[in-house]
């Protein structure tokens, strides 16, 4: 599925504009990440085609949809979040089948889901741990899982490695590019990591002074004259 976006536009308030005119279109199956500075208004831009924040103008267009009016959960899409939002007194399986409680499937189809989810991310063994009772890189993995049970096809990620030590990024960064691909995930990532960007991104998107500096391969983005 692909996304594009129009014209956006955010200010919290009168005084405050965060994004001026954010235009672009995301293809199907691409690794797209959004680099820039703290602050720049990179988390706002990714819940606003989440839904999650109101835009203050333009379009976000979902495949040949405008979505600006759906609620977050008709968007179908899923999202992996810095901190991880696990629910510390559930288990690893059940934090990975609580999104497909709460949509009612039926629970043949959760148990098969979250089974395979846990086995893609090599976390079966620990289905029944605590967050808790995981490392760094586990409990990023169960975000993970969660996000390959629900099925969705656009992913949006807000640097989901942010708070693991160097070598480990260096190892969930493989995964979750090898998951997108297998996956053939719609995929925006947020990072300020320019390794990860050039590593990763089909794509990249720079973020500067409220305004979309550079749209381009990680090639031409990160070319030395
Ligand atoms: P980034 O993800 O690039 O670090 P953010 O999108 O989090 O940037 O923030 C962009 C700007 O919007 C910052 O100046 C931040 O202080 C401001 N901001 C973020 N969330 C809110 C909010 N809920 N209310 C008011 N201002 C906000
Ligand atoms: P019970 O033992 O009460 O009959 P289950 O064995 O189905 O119930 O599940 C007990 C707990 O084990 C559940 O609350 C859930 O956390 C977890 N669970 C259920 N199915 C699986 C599974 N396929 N793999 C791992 N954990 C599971």
């Amino acid at each position: 599925m692909s996304i594009t976006l129009r014209n956006i536009r955010k200010d919290y308030d009168q005084n405050t504009e965060v994004l001026k005119d954010v235009s672009v279109k995301v293809e199907t199956g691409e690794f797209f990440v959004i680099v820039g500075p703290s602050g720049c208004g990179k988390s706002t831009l990714l819940r606003m085609i989440a839904g999650l924040t109101p835009i203050t103008g333009g379009e976000v267009q979902i495949d040949d949809q405008v979505v600006n009016e759906l609620p977050p959960k008709a968007r179908k899409l899923t999202m992996v979040f810095q901190n991880y939002a696990l629910y510390p007194f559930l288990s690893v399986w059940d934090n990975v089948a609580f999104g497909l409680k709460a949509r009612k499937l039926d629970s043949a189809d959760i148990k098969q889901r979250v089974d395979n989810a846990l086995k893609m991310v090599s976390l079966t063994k620990l289905r029944k741990r605590k967050p808790r009772e995981l490392s760094g890189g586990q409990r990023q993995r169960v975000a993970l899982a969660r996000a390959v049970a629900s099925d969705a096809k656009i992913c949006l990620m807000d640097e989901p490695l942010s708070n693991l030590d160097a070598q480990l990024r260096i190892k969930m960064r493989q995964e979750i590019y090898a998951l997108q691909r297998k996956l053939g995930l719609t995929l925006i990532y947020v990072t300020h990591d320019q390794v990860e960007a050039m590593t990763m991104a089909d794509h990249i998107m720079v973020l500067h002074d409220k305004h979309v500096q550079q749209i381009g391969t990680p090639s031409e983005i990160y070319q030395t004259p």
